[in-house]
C-alpha cells in the first residue's frame, strides 16, 4: 500500500476543512485535505458569512462580493410570501445593540455554501494544499510522535498518510471525535427538519430588504429563504416525508401563488441540535467546526462562521511548532481559547427570541451581547495571552475592550506609503510590535529571538486616519503585542528601563518558545 507524509491531515472539504487547508497553506504548511465526496452538495445550507469571516478570507487575497453597509438579516412572520405579513423579529433586540461603528475593514457576504466552497477549494490550491476530493478516511491511529490514517479513494485506490497532526473538520457526528472518545454536552438534540430547494421567479418579494420568512398558517408551520440566486429553502418544522407532489403543494401554499413556475431541486432532512465537545483536542488530533460544536442555524452565523474562526485560530499554532518557533504547549492554547467562544454562542442562540421557545433553560440568566461584541470582542484567555484575568467579562465591543490583551486588535484605516489599509493588514504572518516609540525597535531586535517579529511605528511606518493610540490603549511610549492571528497577546503601558529582557520575557511565554 503507497505510504505517504505530511504536516498536516485535514479531514473534511466542506467549509471548516478548506478553511484550514487555505491558513494551513497560506503559512507554507504542508497540508492534504481528504473529503469523501466528489464535490458539493447539490443543496447548499450556509449563505450568511460574517465581517470577521471576509477578514479572515480578505487576508488571503478571496475578496467576496460584500454586503451593502448597514445590511442586516432580517425576518418577519408571515401568512404567505404574496399575503399578509405581520412583525417583523429582530435578532438582536434594539436596546441590546451597541452604536454603529466602523469596526472592520469588511462587510458580511451572502453566498450559498455551494457556490462558495468551489472559490475555497480554487484558493486552497493556489496556495498549495493537497485536496483529495472523493477519498474517505477509513480509520486512523495516533502516537507520540504523529498520526497514521487509512484512506480510500472513490475508485478503490487504498493509501495510508503519515501526518504530524490531524484536523476533524468532518461534521457534526465527527466519525474522528467518535473514535476519540469526546462526549459533548449542551442542550442537545433540539429537533429534526425537513426542507426543499427549489427554483422560482420571487425577487419581487426581497425589495424591502427582507429574505427571511416564518410562514404561518394553521394547516402549515414553515420557514422560507432565499440563496439569493432564484433558489429558494422551504423548511418545515416537521420531519414529515412528502412526496414530489406534495412538496410543490407546500411551497405553493407558502407562496400563495399558483401563477409562479416552481421547479424543484432537491430535499434535506437535517438534525438541529447544540452541542459542544468537552475537549477540542486529543494527542495530535483537533475538532474543528461542527466537529467541534454543532450549533443550529441562526442569524448570528455561528454555525460555518465559529468553525472557520477556529481553523484560522489553529493555522497559526500549528505552523510555529511545526516550524520549532513553538513547543507544543501552544496548541494547548487552542482549545483553551476556542471552547468558550462555541460555548458563549450556544449561549447567545438561546438567549435570543429566535430559539426562546426550545432553550429549555439553557440560557436561564444570560444576557443578550451586542452583535459586535460576539463578532469582534470575545476575549481569549490562555497561556498565549498576557492579562486577560477571570475579572473579565467573556465579550464587549472593540472600542470597549480599547486594546485588551486576548482581544482582537482594533481596525483603524492607516495610510502606509501610498497604500491605505487596515491596522489588520499589518500583522500577519509573524508577529507584530504596535508602538509611537522608537525605542521598542531596538529591544524587539533582541528580543524576538528565531521569530519573526516586525515593528510597526505610529507616525513613521504607518500614518493613522483616526488614533490607534487610543484605539488600542497605548500611552505614547507604550506598545501592544499582536500575534500572527491579530490578537493582542500583550501590551505596555510604558518603556521600562529593561525593554528588551521584559519584551523577550512577554514574547517567550506567548508565543511558548520555551
Ligand atoms: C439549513 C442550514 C443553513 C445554515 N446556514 C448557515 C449560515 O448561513 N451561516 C453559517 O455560518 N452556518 C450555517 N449553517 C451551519 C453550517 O452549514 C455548518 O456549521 C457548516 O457546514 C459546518 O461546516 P464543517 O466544515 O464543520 O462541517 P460539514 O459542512 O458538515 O462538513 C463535514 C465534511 O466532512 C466530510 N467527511 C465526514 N467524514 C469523512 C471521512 N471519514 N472522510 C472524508 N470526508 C469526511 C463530509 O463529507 C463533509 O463534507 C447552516 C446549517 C443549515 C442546516
Amino acid at each position: 500500500m503507497q505510504r505517504e507524509e505530511t504536516a498536516v491531515l485535514v479531514v473534511g472539504g466542506s467549509l471548516v476543512g478548506l478553511s484550514a487547508a487555505m491558513f494551513l497553506a497560506k503559512q507554507r504548511v504542508p497540508t492534504v485535505l481528504v473529503e469523501q465526496h466528489l464535490g458539493s452538495s447539490p443543496h447548499p445550507r450556509a449563505m450568511g458569512y460574517t465581517p470577521r469571516t471576509l477578514e479572515l478570507f480578505r487576508a488571503l487575497g478571496l475578496d467576496l462580493p460584500q454586503a451593502p453597509a448597514g445590511f442586516r438579516l432580517r425576518r418577519v412572520r408571515v401568512e404567505r410570501l404574496a399575503g399578509r405579513w405581520f412583525d417583523e423579529v429582530p435578532w438582536t433586540p434594539s436596546r441590546e445593540r451597541g452604536p454603529e461603528m466602523e469596526v472592520s475593514p469588511s462587510r458580511g457576504a451572502a453566498i450559498a455554501q455551494d457556490r462558495l466552497e468551489p472559490l475555497l477549494r480554487h484558493k486552497a490550491l493556489s496556495l498549495g494544499a493537497d485536496l483529495r476530493l472523493g477519498t474517505t478516511l477509513e480509520r486512523f491511529e495516533q502516537d507520540a510522535h504523529g498520526v497514521t490514517a487509512w484512506l480510500r479513494r472513490h475508485d478503490g485506490h487504498e493509501s495510508t498518510v503519515r501526518a504530524a497532526y490531524l484536523i476533524a473538520a468532518d461534521g457534526a457526528r465527527s466519525p474522528i471525535r467518535e473514535a476519540l472518545g469526546i462526549t459533548r454536552s449542551g442542550r442537545g438534540h433540539i429537533h429534526t427538519v425537513r426542507s426543499v430547494l427549489f427554483r422560482a421567479p420571487l425577487e419581487q418579494y426581497l425589495e424591502s430588504g427582507i429574505s427571511q420568512f416564518e410562514i404561518d398558517q394553521p394547516e402549515l408551520r414553515a420557514f422560507l429563504t432565499t440563496y439569493g440566486d432564484g433558489r429558494w429553502l422551504l423548511m418545515f418544522k416537521d420531519d414529515l416525508e412528502r412526496d414530489a407532489p406534495a412538496q410543490l403543494r407546500c411551497v405553493r401554499q407558502a407562496i400563495g401563488r399558483d401563477d409562479v413556475p416552481i421547479e424543484l431541486i432537491t430535499t434535506g432532512r437535517w438534525e438541529l441540535g447544540a452541542l459542544v465537545a468537552d475537549r477540542f483536542c486529543a494527542g495530535r488530533s483537533f475538532l474543528a467546526g461542527d466537529a467541534a460544536h454543532a450549533l443550529p442555524p441562526t442569524r448570528g452565523g455561528f454555525g460555518a462562521n465559529t468553525g472557520i474562526h477556529d481553523v484560522h485560530n489553529l493555522a497559526w499554532k500549528l505552523a510555529h511548532v511545526l516550524s520549532g518557533q513553538s513547543t507544543p504547549a501552544l496548541l494547548e492554547t487552542y482549545e483553551a481559547e476556542r471552547r468558550p467562544v462555541a460555548w458563549g454562542r450556544l449561549l447567545q442562540t438561546f438567549a435570543r427570541p429566535d430559539y426562546a421557545a426550545v432553550a429549555q433553560g439553557i440560557a436561564e440568566g444570560v444576557a443578550i451581547l451586542d452583535e459586535t461584541a460576539i463578532e469582534f470582542g470575545e476575549l481569549y484567555r490562555s497561556s498565549a495571552v498576557l492579562g486577560a484575568g477571570p475579572e473579565l467579562p467573556a465579550a464587549a465591543r472593540p472600542e470597549v475592550w480599547a486594546g485588551q490583551p486576548g482581544t482582537r486588535a482594533p481596525h483603524v484605516w492607516v495610510h502606509r506609503g501610498t497604500e491605505r489599509c487596515s491596522t489588520l493588514d499589518l500583522f500577519a504572518p509573524g508577529w507584530t510590535l504596535v508602538t509611537a516609540d522608537a525605542r521598542w525597535a531596538a529591544a524587539a531586535q533582541v528580543a524576538k529571538g528565531a521569530l519573526e517579529l516586525r515593528v510597526v511605528q505610529l507616525g513613521v511606518d504607518v500614518l493613522p486616519e483616526a488614533s490607534v493610540a487610543v484605539a488600542f490603549g497605548l500611552s505614547a511610549s507604550g506598545a501592544a503585542l499582536v500575534r500572527p492571528d491579530g490578537y493582542i497577546a500583550w501590551r505596555a503601558l510604558d518603556v521600562p528601563g529593561d525593554a528588551a529582557r521584559v519584551l523577550g520575557v512577554a514574547l517567550a511565554q506567548v508565543a511558548s518558545t520555551r
